[in-house]
């Protein structure tokens, strides 16, 4: 770690935007924008390197580090022609966090620095504003003292709200020089009252002390949350960026702004932001006065008052349409640009890729190949296919009733139905006790990310489309209204008031947040669209794939719904699920307690024409492609009858005594019931079941065979397996099945027997168990359970505690332990492939539509995953990127 500066400024840099790693995000682009050309003011990126050696130090820098940032900003000082901490002309500097994920406003930032009793003197005459430069002063005092010294930043507003006050002010704008003057006096005490000792006049001092705030910042509890939730490693770091200052607030034609290169809602290839006139970065984002729109267009569609920058600042404007086409042109992406105006000259302060929701980023994607800036395997890429989850979700039907509550900006796409709460701590309190909430605030802060991630919904009554709360919601995909202006909430109450109305806490509300609107009670949804972008990205990620995608799906609107979101087959139909329908669940039980086989064939006659006709209709609808149906197996605690109507119903079907049907229920009853009577043990003890579902299969395969002229090829699964010998038995009786339904029918067909492997042992004698299967699918769900010894349905207990404490990285039963389960399924394929070259091999557990889980799959060499229908689509997406990847 000999370097541990970087160097930019004047056409010339260190870095560059492959160095995300060491510089930060930021720091990285700062050094690239600089190398294309762009006006960006001078400056340093201290590593992030050093952030790690900071913290292995015990918050101490390393050997050297003073010294090459001593040349550093000497080179800035040499740059713009001022002296840090020069009396007669100070250069002032901003300093910023920049980890190599952006983490919006979730880490500190300094401004003004630089500034002390005498240099803010060198500002007034330098600027011919000494009004400017004590506003400066306090506004880096307060920051200073907040951000460095840890005071309450309500200190300082009070100071303001009283003098303000007392001289008969209403805004911040009719204090004039003398009166900033006085207002730093009173801060200045206020800090030397509060610590002691009085605010650092030493520039240098200033300097580390906001560094190291920096650094400290990487371990605060918001930027810790966030971390967790984006999965971002602490041991990444951040970088410190360290700029020249330029200012927006130099008067009528200075300004400071954020923009995106398109809109990061929509997709649409429309430049789209926000600007304020006279003002400093940090007014934008912190929603204290609410911005206007940059572009003409933008400003109409908004029905806002004012000037748009296009109009106010036009030739500034024609400078920033040119920088923002090179930064789509260089990065050949979406950018979220900030910029500032210093007395008309445009300065660009940072630019990224910008975070958009998924209909924007698949909007983006296809529009850029079409463009011809990317191609179509970029395109692939470029969604992430778990926030496809957004685009599959429900959005408000269009002729749905709606009472209209309020209006505001439409932050963040979809809709979604809530009980009003106010507070984010109740928000997460609520919802983890089942219910759906909405979380209504004044403005959001980085503090509430929690109740913000557990709502279903955010509404705001300040901010803009770049708020705290829009940049946010859009990032975890929850809808979002910002900036509803006529909602006041008087959270003590527990009630909002709109327009004459008043909604109390719990009560239900439904937000639009593709159109801004709130809405009464709970609004009827519609079911999303899937032509159009979503389907061309879908065709380019099809191309591309080497894993097939099944779902798992047994009744036929399920199956349905697989087929239209491209599932290439049934990779699991788990019969016992269809043997909850009202109509033949008695006689499902009337089989499982019946105490002789003569009684378990009685019942099994009864359910055999309905099994039929559940896979005629799977078959039809899957017109040839593979039906993986899975006999059998229920814990059978799930059949039990659980109350003395379910009792008196099949006493009623069997004539049965109901006294004996309740002891016999008890006999069967199991201490372990997932260890227990299920699955394949079920077949062995109870050879009827099986063969009644084998004839199913068979029946319906060849009626669908000649009503259709295309044969299904029904792939028969049998769970639960251990042993070679046990799927010999009934892989034997499954073939008998099968010839005597063939040869009364007249037909052959073609069809296999195969297996799950849920059990180690299953996967450790693979290659025993190969020499009876055609295929194996990994059930996951049960191989995960037995193979880390954690219930499937007590996990939620203790989980979150296990991932809290990385003893899991993630919940194992949602993303597969590749270390573990994963190298059981590697063994598995080895060993089953040994014994049988053409293994076909699968995996139908919940993690089949897991992205991780599925790269995963993709490295095993698997032939194909299986997951729900809804999330069919992630998958084939996320199957694509693994075989790009
Ligand atoms: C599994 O165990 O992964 C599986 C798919 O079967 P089930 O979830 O029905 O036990
Ligand atoms: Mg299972």
């Amino acid at each position: 770690m000999s370097k541990m500066v970087y160097s930019f400024g004047a056409g010339l840099a260190d870095g560059d935007a492959s160095m995300k790693n060491l510089l930060g995000g930021k720091g990285a682009n700062l050094a690239e924008m600089n190398k294309i050309g762009l006006p960006v003011p001078p400056g340093f990126t201290i590593t992030t390197e050093v952030c790690t050696a900071f913290y292995a130090l015990g918050q101490a820098y390393p050997e050297g580090l003073d010294a090459q940032v001593q040349a550093a900003m000497a080179q800035i000082e040499a740059t713009v022609g001022k002296g840090f901490g020069d009396a007669a002309n100070p250069l002032l500097v901003s300093v910023r966090s920049g980890a190599r994920a952006s983490m919006p406003g979730m880490m500190d930032t300094v401004l003004n620095l630089g500034l002390n009793d005498q240099t803010v003197e060198g500002l007034a005459a330098q600027s011919d504003n000494r009004r400017f430069a004590f506003d400066s002063y306090r506004r880096f005092i307060q920051m200073y003292s907040n951000v460095v010294l840890e005071l309450d930043h309500h200190m300082f507003e009070d100071i303001l709200e009283s003098y303000k006050e007392v001289n008969d002010y209403s805004i911040d704008t009719d204090l004039q020089a003398e009166d900033w003057e006085k207002v730093v006096v009173k801060y200045k005490a206020a800090v030397e009252s509060a610590l002691g000792k009085p605010f650092p006049q030493n520039v240098h001092d200033q300097l580390w002390g906001a560094v190291g705030a920096v650094f400290r910042s990487w371990k605060n509890d918001r930027a810790e949350f966030y971390r967790k939730m984006h999965d971002i490693p602490e041991s990444w770091g951040t970088a410190v960026n360290v700029q020249a200052m330029v200012f927006g607030n130099m008067g009528e034609t200075s300004a400071t702004g954020v923009a995106f290169t398109r809109n990061p809602s929509t997709g649409e290839r429309l430049f789209y932001g926000e600007y304020l006139i006279n003002a400093q970065g940090e007014d934008v984002v912190a929603g204290i006065r609410t911005p206007k729109s940059i572009t003409k267009v933008q400003r109409e569609s908004m029905g806002e008052a004012g000037l748009s920058m296009e109009e106010a600042l036009p030739e500034v404007f024609q400078q920033l349409v040119t920088v923002y086409g090179q930064l789509e042109g260089h990065y050949r992406d979406m950018q979220d640009i900030e910029f500032t105006v210093e007395r008309g000259k445009l300065w660009m302060l940072q630019t990224r890729n910008g975070k958009r929701t998924a209909k924007a980023a698949l909007k983006i994607a296809v529009d850029m190949v079409a463009e011809g800036l990317i191609t179509e395997q970029e395109a692939v890429m470029r969604v992430d296919p778990a926030a496809l989850d957004q685009l599959l979700h429900p959005t408000i039907a269009p002729g749905a009733k709606r009472d209209l509550i309020a209006v505001g900006l439409p932050a963040s796409p979809g809709a979604a139905v809530g009980e009003v709460v106010f507070d984010p701590d109740e928000a997460e309190e609520l919802a983890k006790a089942g219910k759906s909430v909405i979380l209504v605030r004044e403005e959001t802060s980085p503090e509430d990310i929690h109740g913000m991630h557990a709502s279903r919904a955010i509404v705001t009554s300040r901010g803009g489309m770049t708020s705290h709360a829009a940049v946010v919601a859009r990032g975890m995909g929850r809808p979002c209204v910002s900036g509803a202006g006529d909602i006041r909430i008087d959270e003590e109450a527990g009630i909002f008031k709109v327009r004459g109305r008043e909604i109390r806490k719990g009560e239900v509300i439904s937000v639009d947040g593709s159109k801004g609107e709130v809405l009464y009670g709970a609004v009827e949804m519609e079911q999303p669209e899937l032509s159009g972008d979503f389907a061309a990205l879908m065709i380019w990620a099809d191309k591309v794939r080497r894993l097939k995608v099944r779902a798992n799906a047994e009744t036929p609107l399920d199956v349905r719904t697989a087929r239209e979101f491209g599932a290439e087959g049934v990779g699991l139909c788990r019969t016992e699920h269809m043997f909850f329908d009202a109509d033949r669940i008695a006689a499902v039980r009337e089989m499982i307690l019946s105490e002789t086989k003569v009684g378990r064939v009685l019942a099994l006659t009864k359910i055999l024409p309905m099994q039929r006709q559940d896979f005629v209709e799977i078959f039809t609808i899957m017109k040839g492609l593979p039906c993986t149906i899975r006999l059998l197996d229920p814990p059978l605690h799930e059949f039990l009858p659980n109350s003395m109507e379910d009792v008196e119903a099949v006493a009623a079907a069997t004539g049965l005594d109901k006294a004996r049907l309740l002891e016999r229920a008890k006999e069967l009853h199991e201490v372990n019931p997932m260890l227990g009577h299920r699955g394949c043990r079920l077949g062995i003890t109870y050879p009827e079941i099986y063969e009644m579902q084998a004839r199913a299969i068979f029946e319906a395969a060849i009626a669908v065979a000649k009503a259709e002229g295309e044969a299904p090829v029904p792939e028969i699964m049998i769970p639960l397996v251990a042993t070679e010998k046990e799927l010999q038995i009934l892989k034997d009786r499954v073939d008998a099945v099968g010839r005597e339904v063939m040869d009364a029918e007249g037909m052959e067909i073609v069809y296999m027997v195969g297996t799950m492997i849920e059990l180690p042992r299953a996967a450790l004698k693979a290659d025993e168990i190969a020499r009876q299967a055609a295929f194996f699918s990994f059930g996951t769900n049960d191989l995960t359970q037995t193979t880390l010894g954690i219930s499937r349905d007590d996990s939620g207990r203790f989980m979150g505690t296990y991932v809290d404490q990385g003893i899991f990285e993630k919940d194992p039963f949602v993303t597969l332990d590749q270390s573990g389960v994963g190298d059981l399924i590697k063994i598995a394929r080895d060993r089953g492939r040994a014994t049988k070259a053409d293994l076909k091999l699968g995996i139908c557990g919940e993690h089949g539509g897991d992205p991780a889980s599925i790269t995963f799959c993709e490295k095993a060499g698997l032939d194909y995953v299986s997951c729900s229908p809804y999330r069919v689509p992630i998958a084939r997406l996320a199957a694509a990127q693994a075989a790009l990847a």
